[in-house]
């Protein structure tokens, strides 16, 4: 059920008028959109005086460690004991940018068998119901825009300061791609030129989060490019596929194919593109498209994920070789859909 955003939020600002211990978490594989948003929200409670923790379930890239508090965020799995005291002790927990808590993988658990109060952040399609109060808005370019929203409808936009504002645009910024999709909506722009009056180096925190790739990762990248892109101009595809042995050979640290599925991108016609990852018990899809070609439902009916309508991912458990095949024999399933479909101007 979609729940009214003005009355859900009006219910979340009545929460927080008594201090609390509250507990943010996101999602497995933290993204920017994922550090930024409980960042920001992070900052601005500790403001109204509140006892703020972070938790999410593992580890997240260098790029993002810059960020201010991110040293206060709790890894799961390194730090099993120390979280589980956190949610023991919380009284309010905010997750943050997912929508479904398999999401938080074996922390997911702990979660929902907790006593708080739980509340939802998020801009994914279909979250779960467990929530007392839910801030649910897949119209947005990101968490972090609905983080931004909420500080300003709770009627504390001066409280925004540079600290918050980075840890907003970061989110706002990774989510969109560098404002290369899901930021048509004029308000986002809004919101990115009131961040910028608190006094924020965009070009900065840009750098800081693209301008860093290690040489092992620019190593990777070339060889990606190289050797592993499959072009499939038929069905306006790209696809990049990596073994775990590629990957170990490389050096492969978390974080170092974050943005590669968006690269095939670049090629004239390719409009749908996917990367392949073999991890150690299946084969990670993500998968990203333009326009009207819902990458989600593509997902969701073969894959066992879903995610947005234009960026997704899921999982294979068969061989590498047998994912590709499968994917190139769905694609020409889809074939109607692919040749009809409206790739821009939506
Ligand atoms: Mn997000």
């Amino acid at each position: 059920m979609i729940r009214d955003l003005n009355i859900e939020s009006e219910k979340l600002v009545t929460l927080l008028k008594q201090p609390g211990n509250i507990l943010l978490v996101s999602h497995y594989n933290p993204d920017g959109d994922a550090i930024g948003s409980v960042l920001a929200l992070y900052h601005y409670l500790k403001e109204k005086g509140h006892q703020v923790s972070l938790i999410v379930p593992n580890d997240f890239p260098d790029f993002l460690k810059w960020m201010p508090g991110s040293d206060n965020i709790v890894v799961y799995f390194k730090h099993q004991k120390t979280a589980t005291k956190i949610i023991n002790e919380s009284n309010v927990i905010i997750c943050v940018d997912f929508n479904d808590v398999t999401r938080l993988k074996d922390l997911g658990t702990k979660l929902v068998s907790s006593d708080a109060a739980k509340v939802l952040i998020d801009h994914h399609p279909k979250p779960d119901d467990i929530y007392k109060i839910m801030i649910n808005n897949t119209g947005v370019s990101s968490t972090a825009e609905l983080i931004y929203n909420f500080i300003c409808k709770a009627g504390d936009r001066r409280l925004i300061d540079s600290k918050i504002a980075e840890c907003i645009y970061c989110g706002i910024m990774t989510d969109t791609g560098c404002f290369s999709f899901n930021s048509s909506n004029p308000e986002t722009f809004l919101i990115i030129a009131d961040l910028l009056k608190c006094g924020i180096s965009k070009d900065k925190i840009f750098n800081r989060v693209y301008d860093n790739f290690s040489y092992n990762r620019m190593k990777l990248l070339g060889y990606c490019l190289n050797k592993k892109m499959v072009v499939l101009p038929e069905y306006h595809t790209a696809f990049i596929y990596l073994t775990r042995k590629e990957m170990e050979k490389h050096h492969f640290k978390p974080g170092d194919s974050e943005g590669f599925v968006n690269l095939p991108f670049s090629i004239e016609g390719v409009n749908i593109t996917a990367l392949f990852l073999e991890k150690k018990d299946e084969i990670r899809i993500s998968m990203r498209s333009r326009g009207g070609f819902a990458v989600n439902s593509f997902c969701t009916e073969n894959f066992e994920g879903g995610g947005h309508k234009n960026a997704a991912g899921g999982e294979s458990h068969i061989s590498m070789k047998k994912t590709i095949e499968k994917f190139k024999k769905l694609l020409e399933l889809y074939r109607h859909e692919i040749e009809t479909v409206q790739w821009f101007g939506e």
